[in-house]
């Protein structure tokens, strides 16, 4: 058999490679007899071209564990690194450009720029990072997420169910290592729900992107391939191609 190249050799590596990993994750609030442990020694990796949820308890500490790897929050101690970056390492101004350029963000509210029209509030990470899309990436993205005849509307002129499609394509056009989504469902009816899930899933299934999601919702975690759980700030376990059954099942282990 012949040796594989250098180059497939490192393409191999690199696919092995976490996306994102956190080492003895710890985090603190308060101090004395207030002192609450949010996440008290998390080691966990998410791997490439994934879909997982992070699951637990409310206040078992995931909204804490998404912030800390997505370096919107500080650990008190331990790493997380994106790739090979090393997150904890970087100063105020680097973790900024990093957010701005590998990571994408959906959160529950949309946060979508009420001035700016469906097409703006799409580029302005792009935009604010002095960056374009490749135009055949953006008309795909756009295509898929069924935004092409809304692009000139304004979020007030969307439904919610549209406007998080707005905001997903946010999150996809600069092609980031890792989307977070926290609760991206939480303010959608079933139906609007489902297809944004649906639209995050296919992001991981047909381009490869990596997704981060935490949720409280057995039927939302179902659409990840795996789902990741949490309870006192620590890892509780975890489901692969995990049915709503198996997820209420494991939540209801922990007492959630
Ligand atoms: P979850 O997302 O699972 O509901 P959180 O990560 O929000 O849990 O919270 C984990 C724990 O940390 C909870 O006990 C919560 O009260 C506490 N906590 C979260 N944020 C803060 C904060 N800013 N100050 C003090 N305690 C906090």
């Amino acid at each position: 058999m012949s040796q594989p190249s250098q180059h497939t050799t490192s393409a191999v590596l690199d696919a092995a490679r976490p996306a994102v990993r956190a080492v003895g994750l710890r985090k603190t609030y308060g101090r004395g007899d207030a002192v609450v442990h949010a996440l008290d020694g998390v080691d966990v990796e998410f791997a490439r071209g994934e879909f997982t949820a992070i699951m637990g308890p409310s206040g078992s500490g995931k909204s804490t564990l998404m912030h800390c790897l997505a370096g919107l929050d500080t650990a008190s101690a331990g790493q997380v690194f994106l790739g090979d970056t090393e997150l904890t390492a970087l100063g105020d101004r680097e973790l900024t450009r990093l957010r701005r350029e590998r990571v994408g963000f959906v959160f529950q509210s949309f946060n979508l720029l009420p001035v700016l029209d469906a097409a703006e509030n799409m580029l302005l990470p792009m935009r604010l990072a002095g960056r374009t899309p490749d135009p055949a990436w953006h008309d795909d993205v756009v295509r898929r997420l069924g935004l092409t005849e809304r692009l000139t509307h304004r979020p007030h002129e969307l439904s919610g169910g549209q406007q998080q499609r707005v905001a997903v394509a946010r999150a996809l056009l600069p092609r980031p290592d890792v989307v977070f989504a926290d609760e991206p469902t939480g303010n959608l009816d079933s139906r609007a729900g489902a297809e944004v899930l649906s639209l995050l899933r296919g992001s991981v299934r047909e381009v490869g992107q990596t997704v981060v999601m935490v949720t409280h919702d057995p039927v939302a975690a179902s659409y990840a391939d795996r789902v990741v759980l949490i309870a006192d700030g620590r890892l509780a376990g975890g489901l692969t191609k995990p049915t709503p059954d198996d997820v209420l099942d494991a939540l209801r282990t922990l007492g959630a």
